[in-house]
């Protein structure tokens, strides 16, 4: 059997087909052309199939597995299987989707129309669940049966991978670890409540933070009278261009590793918070491995040293047990889409 992943995005459809080692035996990318509808959409995803069916039927054939007419040969629907992910609410594996803004899509149901144009069985995932998936099977927690996945992004995607499967939780909200409340009367999050773990903790709400600490020490240096160290304007001034709109994370490690006292400080408040989040999660699930994913993973070394290092002190009995390493995802293009694959059993 072979499996078909699918890694829906607002923009592009990533796609690939897993042989049953988890190796990626074909793979397409083509634009998701959302503004043409659901059957627009389920029309570019057939064709990236077609597609992959078509380059692994050569294959195939060049390795004398099937006979030389594709049509003739084993290779009927009844070979494949596969999984797709969106970018929305789903209703389980079957489906169907609830909605899905960025691609405007509103209660459909693509495993049918798979099912009606392919004859193939898909089942869908959300797609944070998809990406730890796969880093469980095959990326950097490949080593550990459980893990637990954190995607430091524009918010803070999570999922509980247990013996290899996703833990959804009940009606499949579980894993929202973005929206743990960490800061009692903290920052306000648009999910409803204040203090949530990602306010603090993803990559959009860490450049809130050293934009309003950017914005403070400008405003201290210009109401002071001493021209001396305490009024000194920190380097993310320069490094944003004078804009503080631009300023970004990269900037923030930038000025920490140069020494500067706002860079560090809120750096530091970062890694403390993000460590009591994950030593929070820790607790509770005890995986094998914590694998960070998003923009923010790429910082490396200046991340994952002093949150190991906390994590590792802060985490409950590990004294006795050590404490569950905190590794960077080994990430990919095509992650989404071997995780989408691995729905399916092999
Ligand atoms: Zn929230």
């Amino acid at each position: 059997m072979f499996r078909i992943g699918i890694d829906l995005g607002g923009t592009n459809i990533k796609a690939v087909i897993l042989d049953k080692n988890n190796r990626i035996l074909a793979s397409d990318t083509c634009p998701t052309h959302a503004s043409d509808g659901f059957d627009g959409v389920m029309k570019s995803i057939c064709g990236s199939v077609a597609r992959m069916q078509a380059s692994l039927s050569a294959q195939l054939t060049d390795s004398g597995d099937i006979s030389p007419d594709p049509k003739e040969a084993a290779f009927s629907p009844a070979s494949f299987c596969g999984g797709m992910t969106v970018p929305g609410q789903i209703c389980g594996p079957g489906g169907p989707v609830l909605y899905a803004p960025n691609i405007g899509w509103h209660d459909v149901d693509p495993v049918g129309y798979l099912r009606d144009h392919l004859g193939i069985s898909f089942k869908l995932a959300n797609d944070a669940d998809a990406i730890a998936l796969a880093e469980a099977v095959v990326g950097a927690g490949a080593d550990y049966p459980s893990i637990l996945m954190l995607a430091l992004g524009t918010g803070v995607g999570g999922a509980y991978i247990l013996d290899r499967k996703i833990f959804d939780g009940f009606g499949l909200f579980g894993g929202e670890f973005g929206h743990i409340p960490l800061v009692h009367g903290g920052r306000p999050c648009p999910c409803g409540i204040t203090g949530c773990f990602e306010q603090y903790c993803s990559a959009s709400g860490l450049a809130r933070i050293a934009r309003e600490a950017l914005e403070e020490n400008l405003k201290a240096c210009k109401d002071s009278t001493d021209h001396g160290d305490a009024c000194r304007v920190t380097l993310l001034w320069d490094l944003c261009g004078h804009d503080p709109e631009r300023l970004n994370t990269v900037h923030l490690f930038e000025a920490a590793k140069k020494e500067d006292p706002t860079a560090v400080r809120v750096l530091t408040d970062f890694f403390d918070h993000l460590s009591e989040g994950i030593t929070g999660l820790v607790n509770i699930f005890r995986p094998g491995a914590v694998i960070i994913g998003g923009g923010l993973a790429e910082a490396g070394d200046a991340l994952f040293i002093p949150v190991n290092e906390r994590v590792s002190r802060m985490t409950y009995g590990s004294s006795y047990i050590p404490a569950p390493p905190v590794l960077k995802a080994s990430g990919g293009i095509y992650t989404g889409a071997v995780g989408a694959a691995l729905l399916q059993e092999a």
